[in-house]
């Protein structure tokens, strides 16, 4: 549905985007990821026909879109802020974009209802936008866009203004609402959350350019380098010293972890005889007892954060630099377990995953 080649925007000597290459299916939900300032906003625009790119090809629906203004795009762009009119009631304003359509009165109102009806806002039509929750203004701003029926649906940080409940029951809803209208998604957010909950496919993106394109279980559990793996949560990072490189995969020891076989990444190089490899920390688990695994290392409680469901505890391991965090339910009373606590540590060899070198990466 949508394909970039080469893109490149400067603005002035800054390089915004380099060397876009992506390819986004029809009717997928895709998220572009990444921290502030990474050029997701300049690339979702430059798709909408906001912003020019200064070199490189956009295709949407196999035609070139380069000469064609924003309103002759088969795509339509949901804003942060709504950008729906206070003077107008809800109707109106997803009667606002029709109007050039010209289409017949009872046209114009069955699919005014259809798009109420898609954003669950049936009965709210003559309501005015300041008798309106953040998260119905901003069901509003989607009704108005999907009203078009466009191809593609843009939609820029639109959850960002809404506190976190509200927000995460807008990304059931937004996900449940792209399944149902079948149309291409693409989202940009800084939030991995927002990103993993919602998306089919995720680039994430740093300095202008895209580091991996992912679905968001690959991405979390295979990151291609660490500030990839770290951008997506907690993960530990571990020096490796490198046993042998067989092609396709290498074998590397660290302390008590023992020997460890890995596929390598793509692009992955050896460099000298060490590697970094991360395990996330809900990976490792404490073995309580009477419990038993294959895979397990003896360890010393340093830290602990409680957070109602869920433990976060720092241990020592004999023979690391660093100590390392794993995530316990408390289901089995991690919370308990005091700091200087003696410990069982368990962990799934399979959690391992070898990280590329970030500048080599991004060259
Ligand atoms: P945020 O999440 O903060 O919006 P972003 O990843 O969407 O960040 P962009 O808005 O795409 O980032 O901006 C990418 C870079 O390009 C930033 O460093 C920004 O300052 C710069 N930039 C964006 N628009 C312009 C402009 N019109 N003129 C000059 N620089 C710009």
């Amino acid at each position: 549905m949508i394909e970039i080649r080469q893109v490149n925007k400067s603005y002035g000597i800054y390089k915004a985007l380099t060397d876009i290459d992506l390819t986004i299916s029809s009717g997928e939900f895709f998220s572009l990821l990444g921290p502030s300032g990474c050029g997701k906003t300049t690339l979702l625009r430059s798709i909408a026909g906001f912003e020019h790119p200064s070199s490189g090809e956009i295709r949407i629906d196999g035609e070139e879109v380069s000469a064609r203004p924003p309103n002759h795009r088969p795509v339509n762009m949901v804003f942060q802020n709504y950008a729906i009119f206070p003077h107008l009631d809800v109707a109106d304003n997803i009667a606002y974009g029709l109007k050039r359509l010209r289409l017949d009165p009872t046209e114009e109102k069955r699919r005014i209802g259809e798009a109420l009806e898609q954003v669950r806002l049936g009965p709210l039509g003559k309501r005015k936008s300041h008798e309106l929750s953040g998260g119905q203004r901003q069901r509003v701003a989607l009704a108005r866009a999907l009203v078009l029926r466009p191809k593609v649906l843009l939609l820029d940080e639109p959850l960002s203004a809404l506190d976190k409940k509200l927000r995460e029951e807008m990304q059931f809803e937004l996900r449940q609402l792209q399944k149902t209208v079948g149309i291409t998604f693409v989202l940009v957010t800084h939030d991995q959350y927002e990103a993993l909950a919602m998306s089919d496919r995720i680039a994430v993106m740093f300095d202008g350019r895209i580091a991996q394109v992912a679905t968001p279980k690959e991405i979390y559990q295979r990151p291609l380098t660490r500030r990839i793996a770290a951008f997506l949560g907690g993960m530990n990072f571990l020096s490796a010293d490198i046993i042998a490189d067989q092609g396709a995969e290498l074998v590397v020891r660290t302390g008590k972890f023992g020997e460890v076989r890995m596929e390598k990444p793509r692009g992955f190089q050896t460099e000298g005889g060490r590697a970094t490899i991360g395990i996330r920390p809900e990976r490792l688990r404490i073995l309580w007892e009477g419990d038993t695994d294959a895979h397990s290392l003896s360890a010393r409680v340093i830290n602990r954060a409680y957070f109602g469901e869920i433990t976060h505890l720092d241990v020592a391991i004999e023979g690391l630099e660093h100590s390392v965090t794993l995530i316990e339910t408390n289901a089995f009373g991690a919370d308990d377990l005091p700091v200087g606590a003696e410990v069982r540590l368990a962990y799934d060899p399979d959690g391992f995953v070898l990280l590329g070198d970030d500048a080599a990466a991004a060259r």
